[in-house]
């Protein structure tokens, strides 16, 4: 990682905190597989009680949007994907997502489903949660969002338990989620063995994606992958 402090001398405007930047392979939704620069930004308002990113919680380092762009340059990878923490929890995350598109990267967006998504550059793939209950978060999903989501966009519902996972069919059911964009049910690591899901999904005949991490397979979620 090649951190630099951002220096008085630049505009605060300009500015975002962050995590880390990474080179490394999508391990999940639409992009899974290809050669991606993460952009992690710091800080989230949610909790979720089963988050594996909560290094992102707090530090990081001010960087200026143009040392992001180079850094990202330098991977030379065609996709980018944003994402935190709670990459919309600053707002200067709009500027840099539309800096990415107009350098014609692929660019996703990773988004907790809590703060308004309206703002995004349509050009950004989000792929936005939905929390379910066992998150402890639940309350937390900004509903109008749905009405902001784009076919090349993604739902993404993570389940713990099968209470999540009848939560996550009845409000597939309910908002018809399928018509507006892919939806992916995803297991908690640890809480619901991925096989389980796989046969709930099977026998209720739903219209979603499973999918399984492919970073947890192949790096065991160490940071910086
Ligand atoms: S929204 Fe994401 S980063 Fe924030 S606590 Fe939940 S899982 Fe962690």
């Amino acid at each position: 990682m090649n951190v630099e402090t951002a220096t008085s001398a630049q505009p605060a405007a300009e500015r975002l905190r962050i995590t880390e930047i990474f080179h490394s392979i999508q391990g999940e939704a639409d992009a899974i597989g290809w050669r991606t620069v993460f952009v992690r930004l710091t800080g989230c308002p949610l909790r979720c009680v089963w988050c594996d990113t909560e290094y992102s919680f707090y530090g990081g380092n001010w960087r200026d949007m143009d040392s992001i762009l180079a850094e990202v340059a330098s991977h030379g990878a065609s996709h980018v994907c944003v994402t935190g923490g709670e990459p919309l929890a600053q707002k200067r995350c709009l500027i840099l997502l539309r800096r990415l598109c107009d350098a014609g990267y692929e660019v996703s967006l990773e988004t907790s489903g809590a703060l308004d998504v309206a703002a995004v550059d349509p050009r950004v793939r989000k792929v936005m949660d939905l929390k379910a209950p066992d998150s402890g978060e639940a309350q937390r999903n900004l509903w109008s969002n749905l009405d902001h989501l784009l076919p090349h966009d993604q739902l993404k519902i993570v389940i713990a338990s099968r209470a999540d996972y009848e939560w996550a069919r009845d409000v597939v059911a309910k908002h018809s989620l399928d018509a507006r964009c892919m939806v992916l049910f995803s297991p908690v690591h640890g809480a619901v063995e991925p096989r389980v899901l796989a046969e709930w999904i099977i026998e209720d005949k739903l219209p979603v994606r499973f999918q399984l991490q492919l970073h947890k397979l192949l790096w065991n979620d160490a940071p910086g992958h």
